[in-house]
C-alpha cells in the first residue's frame, strides 16, 4: 500500500526531462519543511491505494514517462518495490527526492533527481552521504535562494566532483530572478544547467495537478 496525494498527467517541468508529457504520482508525507515548498498540501492529504489500483490509473494515460514525486516518496517502505514494478512493466521512471534518505535501495533503472538542500532552504544539512555514490542515472538539483546558496552550491559541486553528473540549478520561484541566476552561472563558469519550473510559467503557479 502507498499513501498517494495525487496522480496527474502534465508536462514535466524540471530535470533533463523537462518538456516531456509525463504521468506524475505524488506520494503523501514529508519530514522536511523547506522555505520554498510549493506542495505543502502533500504533507498530510492523501489516500491509501494498493499497487493494482495505482497501475489501473497509470495505464489509462498515454505515456511511458512516469515521475514519482512528493512529498518525500522514500518515506514509504512500499515505494521501492513499486518503483521496480514500474520499471519491469516498461515505464521510463524518474524519482524526485529530498536527498535526506538513501537512494541505494532504489532500482538502478530509475533516474534519481536528488535535491541538495542549500543554506537558505530551511533544511540545510539534511543530506544522506550515500546519495553521492549510487548506481544508475542520477541528477543533482539545487534550489538557489540567494547569493550565499549559489556560492555554497558551487563549492559543494567542486568538492564532490559532481561534474560527472547533470547538475541543475533552479531559482527559488519569486525569490531569485532567473536572469540573475543565468548570469551567475555564466560569469562563474559553472557547469550547472539552469532549470526553470516550466509548469509555473505555462499555468498559474498555484495551480495543482500540473
Ligand atoms: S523536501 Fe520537497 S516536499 Fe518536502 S518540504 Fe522540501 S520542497 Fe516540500
Amino acid at each position: 500500500m502507498l499513501k498517494i496525494n495525487e496522480i496527474f498527467f502534465s508536462i514535466q517541468g524540471e530535470s533533463t526531462r523537462a518538456g516531456l508529457p509525463t504521468l506524475f504520482i505524488r506520494t503523501s508525507g514529508c519530514h522536511l519543511r523547506c522555505t520554498y515548498c510549493d506542495t505543502t498540501y502533500a504533507y498530510h492529504e492523501g489516500e491509501k491505494k494498493n499497487h493494482n489500483e495505482i497501475f489501473k490509473s497509470i495505464e489509462s494515460y498515454p505515456t511511458k514517462f512516469v515521475c514519482v514525486t512528493g512529498g518525500e516518496p522514500l518515506l514509504q517502505p512500499g515505494i521501492f518495490s513499486f518503483l521496480t514494478e514500474l520499471c519491469n512493466r516498461g515505464y521510463d521512471v524518474s524519482l524526485e527526492t529530498s536527498g535526506d534518505i538513501s537512494c541505494k535501495p532504489v532500482d538502478s533503472r530509475v533516474l534519481k533527481i536528488i535535491d541538495i538542500k542549500t543554506p537558505d532552504s530551511g533544511e540545510f544539512g539534511k543530506f544522506h552521504e550515500d546519495n553521492l555514490n549510487i548506481p544508475g542515472p542520477t541528477e543533482y538539483k539545487f534550489v538557489i535562494c540567494s547569493e550565499k546558496d549559489f556560492t555554497w552550491s558551487e563549492d559543494f559541486c567542486k568538492k564532490n566532483h559532481l561534474e560527472r553528473f547533470t547538475v541543475l540549478y533552479s531559482p527559488s520561484y519569486l525569490q531569485v530572478e532567473p536572469k540573475w541566476l543565468a548570469e551567475k552561472i555564466l560569469h562563474g563558469k559553472s557547469y550547472a544547467r539552469l532549470q526553470l519550473q516550466l509548469h509555473k510559467y505555462i499555468w498559474n503557479p498555484n495551480k495543482r495537478g500540473v
